[in-house]
Parts: C-alpha cells; sequence; structure tokens
C-alpha cells in the first residue's frame, strides 16, 4: 500500500445536507441480501450515478448464491470490496478475484455478460457497487474490464489522521486508481477517527452524495448523517467543497464520498439495461435473446 502524507486542502464554503436518505433491504442476483442506497426516483437528481449497493453480513446464507450470468448494456459498475472474495467472469473472457481492499471497474458499454460468484462458504462479505452512467456517445463502446488489487489504490493520510483512499478521480494531488472522462467521477472511501476533520474541494457542478457506512454518525457539511445513511449534497453554486468530521469521544466514522460531473440525457432503465429511449431498451433485451448483445 502506498501511503502518502498530503497537506490538506481548505474549503471555504461547505454544501450542506440537502436531504437524507436510509438504504432500503433487497435482495438481487441469487438471493443476496443487500441494501438499495441510491435507488432508480433518485438517478436524476445524483446523475451520472445510477445506484448504490452496500452489502456486509456474516451470514453465508445471506450471498452464497452469488450474481450468477447476467447482462448489462450502457453503463459501468464499481464494485468496492471490503470483506470477502468473489470470482469475476464474464463474456469477454476476463476472470478477477475480488478481495478485500480491492475495486473492479466494469464499463458494460454495448454488451457484457458475467458473473460474480463467493469464493468462501463462510465468514464476512462486505462491500459496495455503484453505477455510473455512460453518455449516450459512449453506451455502445467495446466492453472493459479493469480489476485493481488492494495495492493499486492509492491512499493518503492527513495530519488530523484522516485515511483517504482514492478509488477514481484526483483529489489533494493524488490520481486515483482509475480516471473516467465525461462523467469524472470522484469516489473515494474516507476513514476520520474521532475528532478529525477532512476537507474535500468539489466542482460545483458535479452532483455529490456521502454515504457514511461506520462510527455512530459523520458530521457532513455541520449536519449529522448517521450511520447507514446516504446524504444528498446539495448544488451549492458558492460551495467550493464539502466538509466532513468525526464527532469527538466516538469510534471512527467511514464514509464513501461519490461526486460527478451529470450527463444530462435522458435515462432509460430496464433491469440491468440503462439506455436513453424505451426503444434502445427493446434493442437491448432483443440482442439479449439472440445472443447479440455480447458478442
Ligand atoms: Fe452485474
Amino acid at each position: 500500500m502506498n501511503t502518502t502524507t498530503v497537506s490538506p486542502a481548505t474549503v471555504t464554503r461547505s454544501r450542506g445536507v440537502e436531504r437524507l436518505v436510509r438504504g432500503q433491504p433487497t435482495s438481487d442476483g441469487a438471493g443476496v441480501k443487500l441494501t438499495r442506497v441510491l435507488t432508480q426516483p433518485l438517478q436524476q437528481r445524483l446523475d451520472p450515478f445510477l445506484m448504490l449497493d452496500a452489502f456486509g453480513s456474516d451470514a453465508a446464507s445471506d450471498y452464497i448464491g452469488g450474481f450468477p450470468d447476467h447482462p448489462h448494456r450502457g453503463f459501468e459498475t464499481v464494485t468496492v470490496m471490503k470483506a470477502g472474495r468473489m470470482r469475476h467472469h464474464d463474456s469477454v473472457g476476463n476472470t478477477g478475484l475480488l478481495e478485500p481492499g480491492s475495486v473492479q471497474w466494469m464499463t458494460a458499454g454495448r454488451g457484457i455478460i458475467h458473473s460474480e460468484m463467493p469464493e468462501q462458504e463462510e465468514g464476512r462479505m462486505a462491500g459496495f457497487q455503484l453505477w455510473v452512467n455512460l453518455a449516450a456517445r459512449d453506451k455502445m463502446q467495446p466492453p472493459a474490464y479493469r480489476d485493481v488489487p488492494p495495492q493499486g489504490v492509492p491512499v493518503f493520510t492527513l495530519d488530523g489522521g484522516a485515511q483517504v483512499r482514492v478509488i477514481a478521480g484526483t483529489t489533494h494531488g493524488v490520481a486515483g486508481a482509475v480516471t473516467r472522462p465525461t462523467t469524472e467521477p470522484l469516489v473515494l472511501d474516507i476513514v476520520l477517527p474521532a475528532g478529525a476533520s477532512f476537507d474535500v474541494p468539489l466542482p460545483a457542478g458535479h452532483n455529490a452524495f456521502a454515504y457514511v457506512y461506520g462510527g455512530v454518525a459523520a458530521q457532513v457539511g455541520g449536519a449529522a448523517v448517521a450511520s447507514e445513511h446516504m446524504a444528498i449534497l446539495s448544488n451549492d453554486a458558492a460551495a467550493d467543497g464539502v466538509r466532513f468530521a468525526a464527532p469527538a469521544g466516538e469510534r471512527a466514522v467511514q464514509i464513501l464520498l461519490v461526486a460527478g460531473a451529470p450527463l444530462r440525457e435522458p435515462i432509460a432503465q430496464y433491469g440491468p439495461f440503462v439506455m436513453n429511449t424505451v426503444q434502445e431498451l427493446h434493442q437491448a433485451v432483443a440482442d439479449f435473446q439472440s445472443g447479440a448483445l455480447a458478442t
């Protein structure tokens, strides 16, 4: 792990919390229990982000079914593993092991069929999956897949104790494991010990949210956000970023910060296909049924 110490960035005016959202328990794949944090009704508001699932369980029955072969078209999936092991196979011929601390970035483009199956029969499995939309002009690009091992995710620390893994984008002069054009996603996995604060500059036009997943509650732009809640950050034209803080005397807080440039295009979703029009969704289903989706 490459850990560097960087100087803090100063945010003069922090974005506030526009809305708090509690994740919804659901299941997907072959009965994997998860919490859907970013749901379909929030897709326009949080454009270009389409979905965020959080999963975490010590019970094998909650994850053992995994995600057998299924298709995707029109967007990117980002899997952030915190605990446990999953094996990825896809129609392009890629195979990868998702292990704790690793990140998998899959660009479905015009079509990919993949599976993610647990490579363990007991113990904890935890992590996130984020869906990032592709611009209309990029939706039919060839599929691509990247596995980033734990040591490939840059980490930095600040004097106050903040520890930040830069999964995507660039912050504090540190380039993340993945850089994407157009949507310019910034994905940070943040640990703040009690009493620490952390300022993150953000372009005013980017949509952003923070999911608090560890500790009791984090201060986000001055508002308390309890664990397992997502804070949608206000789009305040005068704000130059967001300020996080961990209350003194409590456990460290863990936060996933996600920000990106909106596409401002129509969003049409049918399950694992995300296009711009219903006609394109019909085409995706037809292509999947005929075997032309992932060739
Ligand atoms: Fe998938």
